[in-house]
């Protein structure tokens, strides 16, 4: 019989049927599974032959032996407790990950934030969509996304903003393709200075200027106006900040799109000739040090014209992984508390806290996933534990951070593999089970909420994420709070606690599931929250009411600012990173099969033909690549997908499968003062031909 499961990857959240027999795990796409019928991408129909058990972790370890349980977890719990006693809470910090089970998000961020007191827990979803996660509670009030996926298939125009769907979300990418087959007359225009995969599809490709988002959006506003077409009665009875918005637009310098006029009235023509318009965004938009303003400037288009709220239209922000939503739920960032709640409103804080029955809550926000990690090389964490991620490998500045991690006085990985460069310098790794092994629900882009299921046991000890928050937990005094019996009693509970979001005017209530029986979660199938007795599923704003004090959307003034570092005569090309179609993150599961490796075996730099010549780079040799940070030697792929002046380089290949290929350790850490989100788009390097010595 399959087991109805559903990827592991990215944020499309893709149902997946999976039949478990004697030579293997066959997978295929559920046909009934609303983010995708039936569709897999590369990615996903490959899970199957990523399920190998060869170089597990089966067993905790501590330095370089193998240790029981029990001794593990109870040195984690004094090594915490003891820095916590002499330092303080906010001397210890947690490090989790967008592709944890949102009862693991739950009861990790209850246990730092409730119990622990501090709100030094932080995500690689940091590195995802804190920037939009800040842009939508600027215009709504909460972090709220819109619109469906459907409102793809029924718009008429679709734009498409740092985003390569067609490598990032193939899915999303296929539904997109099929209902622009089916209707030809939609438009499809691809924002993005590269020429992506995804340019396939578009009417119009803009090759923006690198961070010039902001400017494109606000010249668009200013049209809008020019041209009568604001929706003069939405803004009177739903929106504020119309005419602040509008005067920093008409300010703006539409020259720092670099896009020229005939492109610019393309654009808007295209953007006004339909009312169905969804607009999509992705990383492009959120790794920038404007990526709040970037968001803002977009949804500031759709309240100006009314165009949210219904079928087919609205601002629609897709996350890289597969529970980037469930852990803004949970409150899984430094500066979020749960249920959409505000971490520094003390009345939000004392309904959690109570819920929980907790000791002490956070006042302030803690640390961002940046900062965090600078307050690790500093020496103020005493005790730091990383959770189903890999940062010495996927922060920007990757080798500053892997030495931080190294100089951090006690640090706990749990794992799958002791292998990644995060565990190979921490003093404990936790083995930890993986996808095919665990149970629990996941929350893809458009809040649909859908089981994970396992297929087998986990290998060896290794033990659930929660199961082991649990343990550490308990054995730090709070055992009361922590001993569930299973990832159903941890889902009801986190339900009950959302039926306290409606009482703050806050988006995500599925307390509607807060009774839901361990059968019935069981058999739980995809929905999207929320799940109330007020509201069941479907899309937010056609009632033109927010999430804000006065029941009104905010329009936000922004302008356009300049990237964080300018080229310069030292290193004048611009390193844009990003993931490739058959990769996923580190590799730790994509790597495993070969299926997936053949589309690209090694990390390479793409760069423009006229920069080729001039720097004597061939194709298929290498290239040295230098950032203030630290260098990559990378494989030349000559190619004008790129403009002149820009450099592609992807990001999944580790000290383990490519030491000279580690990408993000070339990435300047400068982020959004607002969001913390990295600019990883935009670092100025050198290149230069790389001779062996
Ligand atoms: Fe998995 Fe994303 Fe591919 Fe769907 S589109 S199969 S969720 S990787």
């Amino acid at each position: 019989m399959s087991v109805k499961t559903t990827c592991a990857y990215c944020g499309v959240g893709c149902g997946v049927l999976a039949d478990v027999g004697p030579n293997g795990v066959a997978i295929k796409g559920d046909p009934d599974h609303p983010a995708n019928f039936g569709r897999l991408c590369s990615k996903g129909s490959a899970l199957g032959e990523t399920l190998g058990t060869e170089g597990r972790l089966l067993a905790p370890q501590i330095g370089d032996r193998s240790a029981g349980w029990d001794e593990a977890l109870d040195l984690v719990a004094d090594k915490f407790s003891a820095a916590i006693a002499e330092h303080g809470p906010d001397s210890v910090a947690f490090y989790v990950s967008g592709q944890l089970l949102t009862e693991d998000y739950y009861v990790i961020n209850k246990l730092a934030k409730g119990f622990v007191g501090t709100a030094n827990i932080d995500t690689n979803s940091r590195l995802c969509m804190a920037s939009t996660v800040v842009g939508h509670k600027r215009a709504f009030g909460t972090d709220t996304v819109p619109g469906l996926y459907t409102d793809l298939e029924e718009a008429d125009t679709v734009v498409l903003v740092g985003s390569n769907l067609a490598w990032c979300h193939p899915v999303l990418y296929q539904r997109l393709a099929a209902a622009k087959a089916a209707r030809p007359e939609m438009r499809v225009i691809n924002v993005d200075p590269r020429r992506t995969a995804t340019c396939d599809l578009a009417d119009l490709h803009l090759r923006i200027a690198p961070g010039g988002d902001v400017a494109l959006f606000n010249h668009l506003l200013a049209e809008i106006s020019e041209r009568g077409l604001v929706d003069e009665a939405y803004l009177t009875e739903a929106v504020s900040g119309f005419e602040a918005a509008l005067d920093a637009a008409r300010a703006d310098d539409v020259s720092e799109t670099g896009l020229s006029d005939a492109d610019l009235a393309a654009f808007v023509d295209l953007w006004l000739a339909n009312e169905k318009t969804v607009t999509v965004f992705s990383q492009g938009v959120n790794q920038s040090t404007s990526g709040v303003d970037k968001v803002n400037s977009i949804i500031n288009c759709h309240l100006a014209t009314g165009r949210i709220g219904k079928a087919g239209m609205g601002p629609l922000s897709v996350t890289g992984q597969p529970n980037a939503m469930g852990g803004r739920e949970v409150g899984g960032l430094a500066n979020t508390l749960a249920c959409h709640l505000d971490i520094e409103n003390p009345d939000h804080s004392k309904a959690v806290q109570d819920f929980w029955n907790a000791p002490v809550m956070p006042a302030a926000q803690g640390l961002k996933a940046i900062d965090m990690f600078d307050a690790v090389e500093r020496g103020d964490i005493k005790a730091l534990w990383v959770i189903c991620t890999n940062p010495a490998q996927s922060l920007p500045d990757a080798d500053r951070v892997r030495a931080a991690i190294k100089g951090c006085d006690f640090v706990v990985v749990s794992d799958m593999y002791d292998t990644t460069d995060t565990a190979q310098v921490a003093d404990v790794v936790l083995p930890a089970s993986g996808w095919g092994e665990k149970f629990g629900t996941v929350t893809n882009s458009d809040r649909l909420i859908s089981r994970q299921r396992a297929l087998r046991a986990a290998p060896g000890k290794a033990r659930h994420d929660w199961e082991i928050i649990c343990g550490v937990a308990r054995r730090m005094g709070f055992g009361e709070a922590f001993n569930y019996h299973g990832p159903a009693e941890i889902f009801r509970e986190h339900a009950a606690l959302s039926g306290i979001a409606a009482a703050f005017n806050k988006d995500f209530d599925i307390s509607g599931l807060a009774e839901i029986s361990d059968d019935d979660y069981e058999t739980f199938e995809p929905q999207h929250w929320p799940v109330s007795a007020v509201k069941t599923g479907g899309r937010f704003f056609g009632d033109r009411k927010f999430f804000t004090e006065d029941g009104r959307a905010r329009m936000v003034a922004v302008s356009h600012r300049p990237l964080a570092q300018a080229t310069d005569e030292d290193r004048p090309y611009r390193l844009n990173t990003g993931r490739i179609r058959d990769q996923w993150h580190t590799m730790t599961r994509t790597g495993q099969t070969g299926r997936l490796t053949q589309h690209m075996g090694e990390p390479y730099l793409e760069i423009h033909p006229e920069d080729a010549l001039k720097l004597g780079l061939a194709a298929a040799t290498l290239a040295k690549v230098d950032s203030p940070h630290g260098s990559a030697i990378l494989r030349v792929m000559i190619s004008d997908r790129v403009t002149q002046g820009e450099v592609f380089a992807p990001l999944h290949w580790t000290e383990d499968t490519c030491p000279t290929g580690r990408v993000n350790a070339l990435v300047a850490p400068n982020v959004d003062k607002l969001s913390g989100q990295p600019e990883s788009k935009a670092t100025p390097v050198s290149i230069s031909p790389y001779k062996a010595a």
